[in-house]
Parts: structure tokens; C-alpha cells; sequence
């Protein structure tokens, strides 16, 4: 089956988002791997981004903060094609204000293909890939059908235009 592709270089955009009770737990994890993130592109919710920023000494693109619409800030940046990696250490124990944010951002990694790791040891796995350092040919999903689905109770175009000219 053909599928297009997007070619991801060794240098990913790798998206970091810790809700609160998680933070110190990415904070653990990105400074046993401060090296490796540091050949990353790094962008990150704003508090998280703060924190890693602080901790790591390497620039992060911070976005607003999760509740503030930072979670929707990177499902848009994945909608666009600007996002190949997440780590979204969210905190199942704990309702957060922006849970329909939460779900979204879950949804659009889904929907694009995008790695996503959402706990220490995904990271673990994911991160020591061989695949994060070089390029990777990541199979964007065909949504052509969906988008020229026909919607039954809407008139075709072409017919709404010759009865809207006979009228
Ligand atoms: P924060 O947002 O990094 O600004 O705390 C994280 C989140 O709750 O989505």
C-alpha cells in the first residue's frame, strides 16, 4: 500500500509537557538525558518549559502554560506538521482543569502519527531508539477520503448552484 511520507532529520521537535505532580519525574528524566535532548529541537508548555530550561541549560520554545492553552498550542503545532516527538508525562491520579485539552492533544499525536511517550519508562524506550538520530520517514496517514466524504444532508455543490440559477 503506497503511503506518503514525511522525512524527519536527526535534529527532532520534540514537544516536553509535565503536569504538576509529574514534573519532578520529567525533571529526573531530562537531565539523565540532557545530552541527548540537547541535539533536539525542544519546545514545551510554559511551566514545564521553565522548569527544563532552569534545570537542563538548554533553550526550550515555551508555549503557554498547559490550563492557559499551551496543551492546545502543540496539538495545533502537530496539526501543522510541526512536531515529531511528545513527552507528556500527564498525571492520571489527578482531574485537571483542561482535561478536554489533555484528551485533544492525545488525540491529534493519534490522529498524526506522532511518538508520543507518556510515562518514564515509554520515554526510556522511545528516547533510546537508534531512530531518534537519524532520519525516519514517518507515515502520514491518507485522510483524503475523509475529506471529500460526502455529507447526505448537505445539497452537492453543483446542484445548489443550477437550482439557486433557475431560480
Ligand atoms: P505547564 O502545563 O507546563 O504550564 O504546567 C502542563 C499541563 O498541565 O499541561
Amino acid at each position: 500500500m503506497e503511503h506518503e511520507t514525511l522525512t524527519l532529520g536527526p535534529r527532532k521537535r520534540i514537544a516536553l509537557i509535565a503536569h504538576d505532580h509529574k514534573k519532578q519525574h520529567l525533571i529526573e528524566w531530562a537531565k539523565y538525558n540532557r545530552d541527548a535532548l540537547a541535539q533536539h529541537t525542544l519546545l514545551a508548555t510554559g511551566t514545564t518549559g521553565k522548569l527544563m530550561e532552569q534545570v537542563l541549560g538548554i533553550p526550550v520554545v515555551k508555549l503557554q502554560s498547559g490550563p492557559l492553552g499551551g496543551d492546545q498550542q502543540i496539538g495545533a503545532k502537530i496539526a501543522e506538521g510541526e512536531i515529531d516527538f511528545v513527552i507528556f508525562f500527564w498525571d492520571p491520579l489527578e482531574p485537571q482543569p483542561h482535561d478536554p485539552d489533555v484528551k485533544a492533544l492525545l488525540r491529534l499525536a493519534v490522529v498524526w502519527n506522532i511518538p508520543i511517550a507518556c510515562n518514564r519508562s515509554s520515554a526510556d524506550f522511545m528516547f533510546s531508539s537508534q531512530l531518534m538520530n537519524e532520519p525516519y520517514q514517518r507515515i502520514l496517514p491518507d485522510y483524503q477520503t475523509y475529506r471529500e466524504r460526502i455529507i447526505s444532508e448537505v445539497e452537492p455543490v453543483a446542484e445548489a448552484a443550477a437550482s439557486a440559477q433557475s431560480e
